[in-house]
């Protein structure tokens, strides 16, 4: 059941049609623990911060069995930040800021205690930095997901396209799915992307689901139809973090099981929608979980007759 958590942890400031945040803790490996360490313990983080990372995050994600140790503090530096701005929709943005601090020169370091984990998630990070954590592993992972996002696209294609070889699953939205193809058809974007390297490829499209694909094979799932979402920064990689820790507790790494760690995936990215930042996934236990889980089964079953 052990998960190595790859990735930013940040502070980043939103802007919605419906309001505007603080500089608030966020981060791609951030959300993924908070996601994760619902279904699997402990998460073995991976990522660096500055002196000014607030120091009851970190007591608070220790707590939740996230284990730090592969964690960097550069007390002299500062966090990773990020400003972005959604659109009327909420499920498109623009990237107003980022600032790399801490990342700029990030290498991470694979402590020992956890060399034997035997899932690997590479949350968004530089691909070079992904790829460098994969070669530090002594053991090939059972699994091993990588996400990414356009800005790496523009600013580090060849390495995204050498680390793409050495992974078995995608974690990407349909935008950054097309301007990686050059396809404008999802299932043509994901017959290009599989040649890349990655045998699986998981496509998510914000309110309207996400998909699944290998070979020939695709599955869809809904996202919940929710009221109000109040701010989807950190949804993709909440949405990873059920994913794999759904696959890291169930260690079965077949179509068939990726398809509930999609439907997983997706309720725990229902959830932190809810509220700006992690304050949601902070929230919730593992019977919130499992209602969420029920309400995406009764989203999806029906039962037809043919005549
Ligand atoms: P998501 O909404 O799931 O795509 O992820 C949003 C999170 O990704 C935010 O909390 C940011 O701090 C983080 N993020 C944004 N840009 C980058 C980047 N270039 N590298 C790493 N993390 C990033």
């Amino acid at each position: 059941m052990s998960l190595i958590v790859v990735g930013s942890m940040a502070f980043d400031q939103i802007e919605t049609p419906f309001g505007k945040s603080d500089r608030i803790v966020g981060g791609a490996a951030t959300y993924i623990a908070w996601s994760a360490s619902q279904l699997v313990q402990p998460v073995n983080q991976i990522s660096v911060v500055g002196g000014d990372f607030p120091q009851e995050e970190l007591d608070a994600l220790a707590a939740r069995g996230v284990n730090l140790e592969g964690v960097q503090v550069k007390k002299d530096q500062r966090s990773f930040f990020w400003a972005g701005r959604y659109h009327m929709d909420m499920n498109s943005r623009d990237t107003l800021e980022t600032q790399l601090n801490v990342l700029a020169d990030f290498e991470p370091v694979v402590p020992d205690s956890y060399q034997d984990s035997e899932f690997l998630m590479l949350g968004n990070l530089a691909p070079a930095v992904q790829h460098s954590v994969i070669r530090q592993m002594r053991r090939k992972p059972k699994l091993t997901v990588l996400d990414t996002m356009n800005f790496w696209m523009e600013s580090a294609m060849p390495d995204l396209e050498r680390v793409l070889q050495d992974v078995d699953v995608l974690l990407i939205n349909d935008s950054e799915a097309r301007q990686l193809s050059a396809q404008y058809s999802l299932v043509r974007a994901a017959r290009e992307i599989m040649k890349m390297g990655p045998k699986y490829l998981v496509i998510k499209k914000g309110e309207h689901g996400a998909l699944l694909f290998h070979e020939d094979l695709v599955f869809v799932a809904p996202a919940l139809p929710l009221e109000e979402v109040f701010d989807p920064t950190g949804a993709g990689d909440t949405f990873a973090g059920g994913f794999i820790g759904y696959l890291a507790r169930t260690r079965d790494i077949s179509f068939e099981n990726m398809k509930s760690a999609v439907i997983v995936g997706s309720a725990m990215a229902s959830f932190s929608v809810e509220k700006f930042g992690t304050t949601r996934m902070k929230e919730i236990d593992k019977s919130d979980v499992e209602s969420r889980i029920r309400q995406f089964i009764d989203l999806v079953n029906f039962e037809i007759q043919l005549t």
